[in-house]
């Protein structure tokens, strides 16, 4: 099996030219685009907005999500006290729903790509085509993750409507919205490429090609 880059092809990001590259990189001759067979740095720059994300993740669920004060009082609420909250008051499908969106969903997708660096790194040659459907996953949940932050926004309104009360979005929804950006950054930063050098790598040495058994 031949890949385009034992040929130095690459083919433009920006208008899809294909042109020969004889070195790592250089520039599109149409477009004037820089040009290279890899994403740059992919790894170091997929772990250093992964680290990123998970230090932020942390107040993002310690920190007051909501500010809401009434005649009672000032109530704040993190995202965990919000979702039992809703729970209590009987909103189970609600409380199903933040929770899903706002802490499970942003967890799962740092696993996910924590596992995918891991992995690569290691130079695993350990269910790639598993691996690359998990990458296009988190890339496909990355574009729908600004939901969260719309599930906050239904939310506070929907608080305001039931007890008339004043509502403010808390610093942890500031630490949220990082996170949500760092995580998509950091899928958007990954080569899925790096998947399959190993076998590459290791059907160059032995010769041999590998077929559907991967
Ligand atoms: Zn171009």
């Amino acid at each position: 099996m031949s890949t385009a880059r034992q040929y130095r092809l690459a083919s433009c990001h920006d208008c899809g030219l294909l042109s020969k590259l004889p070195s790592g990189h250089g520039h599109c001759p149409r477009c004037g685009a820089a040009l290279h067979f890899r994403k740059p740095n992919s790894m170091a720059k997929t772990w250093a907005y992964l680290i990123a994300a998970i230090i932020l993740y942390i107040p993002a669920n310690v920190l007051p999500m909501m500010i809401t004060g009434s005649i009672v009082g000032v109530q704040s609420d993190t995202i965990l006290s919000g979702v039992v909250y809703l729970w209590v008051s009987g909103e189970w499908p609600l409380a199903a729903l933040v929770f899903f969106a706002s802490i499970m969903v942003p967890m799962l997708k740092m696993i996910a790509i924590l596992l995918l660096l891991i992995t690569c790194g290691r130079r695993s040659n350990w269910q790639p085509q598993q691996r690359t459907k998990l990458y296009r996953l988190v890339e496909f949940v990355g574009r729908w993750s600004m939901l969260d932050i719309y599930v906050v926004t239904i939310l506070a309104a929907l608080v305001q409507v039931q007890s008339l009360a004043s509502i403010a979005a808390g610093p942890a929804a500031v630490a949220f919205a990082a996170v949500v950006v760092l995580t998509m950054l950091s899928a958007m930063s990954f080569d899925p490429r790096l998947i399959w050098d190993p076998l590459d790598k290791e059907q160059e040495a032995s010769g041999e090609t590998h077929d559907a058994k991967h």
